[in-house]
């Protein structure tokens, strides 16, 4: 029986991403979908930094970028078309090294992932086919599952079995979880149009149409694509609301049907929905198996990313040996603890935004709910910190920018998949560092700009780029850089490509 470190349930773009995090490490994976090829059609159309990050360090992102467009922010408007609040997006180079925001079209993504996974000698693709059983041996998983195109079952071993088997998951099933639910179960209609040409007058920013009864988005994607999702009533069928003659009814504010081609219609039931276990002995799942959320603030699938982020360098340390048995038990329970609280932060926030759009007296409600000092609303991008885990002290857990080096280079293309000690040149001088372990100081790099950002002369970052703590001395910097040995001698083994 053919043996892997890990089997990935699902090729969707969290099972691609983590499928390429684990490749860079040198494990044996096996990629499992039942579909022959990924969703052609458009689902997710944003993305923020911290992902482009992510597709930075399995070598993406310059593939990606040219095929993603600005987005300048967001805009309120009531059913007068009123401005009621103007949430700006930053442009230009944030601290992550990256620009703040991505518009993009799910398939490209997709494409780009599997096109380059072809590259990948350690990871094993096996579309068309389903996995049906798992089975949790103790020491490693038998998992069961049918190669549709030839009608075989066939059964494999894994150290780990990872669920990026979406909203249906089957490993969620057999892991047995409940899930939270945040009370939000709204259908909406999504209509994808490719217009025929550029309509300037739509704009460059996606609109929230603050109209009670009727609420509506509408986003500017790449190219000559563009996205309305508009509410159904609970009295209205959704059979009747995907017609085209329905459809163009509702776009007649914005378009005519000889301006565009419908690309798609399709009415979907956004949920807030959280698993609340994210692993059961060997089994864990990532991305939609373990959350949904009403896609307001475009981070569904961001937070998919997310996940495998955090468990791509904790699943190889264990399939390596790097860590022992009791120190792989903390680490794989850190996963669910660190990531559940952060993506609970991101559902919380985007029903709060979907219960704002629907509200009658819209502009009150904003100005309550999100206030600034002037008198006005003000709503900004969320970067919760992760839940507790394996950070120390304060200032642990969250997300660190991305210093450039004095050469114009990005530190993880440097120091890719290693842990990193950041500081100021004083606590630098005369530190022991373990193998593996990166120093950027405020001498080889623009660190002191994040280090001041988070008010400190030290942090160690882990792999995923989230601080395990803070030092302000050599002392206090000695002993974070005690507490991480355990796990430092994890470290790049890039595939050959
Ligand atoms: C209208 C809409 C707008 C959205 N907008 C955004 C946005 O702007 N930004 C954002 O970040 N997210 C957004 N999302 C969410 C985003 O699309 C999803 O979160 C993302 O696709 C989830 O990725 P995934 O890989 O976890 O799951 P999926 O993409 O669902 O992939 C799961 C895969 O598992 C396979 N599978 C399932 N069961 C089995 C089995 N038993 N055996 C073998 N294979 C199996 C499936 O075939 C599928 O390919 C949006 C979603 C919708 C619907």
């Amino acid at each position: 029986m053919e043996e892997y470190d890990v089997a990935i349930i699902g090729y969707g773009p969290t099972g691609a991403t983590l499928a390429h995090l684990l490749a860079d490490t040198g494990l044996k994976v096996l990629v499992l979908d039942r579909e022959s090829k990924h969703y052609h059609l458009p689902r997710a159309i944003h993305f923020d930094a911290e992902v482009m990050r992510t597709f930075q360090w399995i070598g993406i992102a310059d593939e990606i970028e040219p095929r993603t467009a600005t987005h300048p922010g967001m805009r309120f408007v009531d059913a007068e078309g009123k401005l009621l609040l103007d949430w700006p997006r930053p442009q230009g180079e944030g601290p992550q090294a990256w620009r703040a925001n991505f518009r993009f079209h799910q398939p490209d993504l997709e494409d780009v992932l599997r096109k380059r996974m072809k590259l990948r000698h350690q990871v094993t693709t096996r579309t068309r086919c389903e996995a049906f059983h798992v089975d949790d041996l103790g020491n490693k998983v038998e998992l069961r599952f049918e190669d549709m195109s030839a009608g075989v079952v066939e059964r494999v071993r894994a150290k780990f079995v990872v669920g990026c088997d979406g909203a249906r998951s089957l490993v969620r099933r057999f892991i047995e979880s409940e899930m939270e639910d945040y009370g939000f179960q709204e259908r909406w209609l999504v209509i994808d149009v490719i217009l025929n040409q550029n309509k300037p007058e739509l704009g460059e920013h996606t609109i929230q149409y603050c109209v009670p009864g009727r609420p509506a988005t509408y986003v500017r994607t790449p190219g000559l694509r563009r996205r309305w999702e508009i509410t159904v009533l609970p009295e209205e069928n959704s059979d009747e609301m995907i017609k085209h003659e329905q459809v163009w009814n509702l776009l007649s504010d914005w378009l005519k049907p000889e301006e565009a081609e419908l690309e798609r219609t399709a009415v979907y039931v956004f949920h807030s929905l959280l698993a609340k276990d994210w692993r059961k002995g060997r089994l864990i799942i990532a991305g939609d198996a373990c959350h949904q959320t009403p896609p307001f603030m475009g981070q569904g699938m961001c937070a998919g990313i997310r996940d495998v982020a955090n468990l791509y360098w904790k699943l190889a340390l264990i399939c390596k040996d790097i860590v022992a048995s009791e120190e792989a038990d903390t680490l794989l329970n850190s996963y669910e603890t660190e990531r559940k609280s952060n993506a609970r932060e991101y559902i919380h926030t985007a029903v709060r935004l979907g219960g704002l759009i629907n509200t009658a007296g819209t502009e009150e409600a904003l100005r309550a709910a999100l206030p600034s000092r002037d008198g006005s609303a003000r709503m900004e991008s969320i970067a919760p910190p992760l839940g507790p885990g394996l950070g120390i002290g304060k200032n642990s857990g969250l997300l660190f920018g991305q210093p450039r080096m004095s050469d114009g280079t990005r530190m993880d293309d440097v120091f890719c998949h290693q842990w990193v000690v950041v500081c100021d040149k004083i606590l630098a001088d005369d530190l022991e560092l373990p193998a593996g372990v990166g120093l950027v100081t405020s001498e080889n790099s623009n660190a002191a700009e994040h280090l001041a950002k988070m008010a400190t002369r030290a942090t160690i970052l882990r792999p995923d780029r989230y601080t395990i703590g803070t030092a302000e001395t050599t002392q206090e910097l000695k002993e974070l850089i005690a507490s991480i040995l355990p796990y430092s001698k994890f470290n790049k083994q890039k595939e050959k490509a």
